[in-house]
């Protein structure tokens, strides 16, 4: 992929097709850098990235697997996130495995099924778990950056709420009264652990792209 093939004004590339991602990415970075146009924040959508294979056993390992590919094809600073659920009862599973718990990537109504079964008999009291994600930034001459986000708070008995995905119905952030799947997009990215992340790598780089 050559630079030229990207659109014009493109300063950093967000490793992923996930359209609400970019959005976010975009508003977090212009705010936090004085001169960056929300629209030179790309998404890889449309760009022929390489396939990475995840092998890495970290958040971050994957994050960086991800950024350090997509700016190696298109010249650019690329970010990437690597997210999931830690639970406490499980020792912090699914974790990295966490899109695909139930062995069928992405199947979001059996990951939760699964996840479900194996707290039936799990009080309240240990239903702690927490949203993790690592927000990474590389550079084609090899700079290299990663930020953690978390939301802690515990998991229900039973799903509620249509928005969100994933966990998110099944997840109740601490100090919400509203499952993660029952906050509008803004209040969720407020607390999220993906805001969070990216709002701490956009706080890193911003220097280096003012
Ligand atoms: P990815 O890093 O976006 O691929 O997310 C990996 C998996 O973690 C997703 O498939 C979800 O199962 C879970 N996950 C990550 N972030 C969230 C979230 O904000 N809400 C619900 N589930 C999430």
């Amino acid at each position: 992929m050559a630079p030229s093939d990207l659109p014009a004004g493109a300063r950093v590339v967000l490793a992923s097709h996930n359209a609400g991602k970019l959005r976010e990415l975009q508003r977090i970075l212009a705010a936090a850098v004085p001169g960056l146009a929300e629209e030179a924040v790309v998404s890889s959508a449309g760009i022929d990235l390489p396939d990475v294979v995840e092998d890495q056993v970290t958040f971050e390992g994957n994050a960086l697997l991800k950024a350090r590919a997509a700016a190696a094809a298109t010249g650019l600073p690329a970010v990437a996130d690597d997210s999931g659920l830690a639970v406490d009862v499980l020792g912090g599973a699914p974790g990295i495995l966490s899109a695909r718990w139930s062995g069928r990537h992405g199947d979001d109504a059996a990951n939760n099924a699964l996840l479900l079964a194996q707290l039936a008999d799990i009080p309240e009291r240990h239903r702690g778990a927490r949203f993790v994600c690592a927000a990474a930034w590389a550079t084609p001459d090899g700079q290299e950056i990663v930020e953690r986000g978390e939301m802690p708070g515990r998991l229900l008995t039973a799903p509620r709420g249509e928005g969100g995905f994933g966990y998110d119905p099944l997840f109740l952030p601490d100090g919400e009264s509203r499952t993660s799947a029952e906050l509008d997009p803004a209040e969720k990215d407020a607390i999220s652990h993906r805001g969070r992340a990216f709002r701490a790598l956009a706080t890193r780089v911003a220097p280096l792209l003012a």
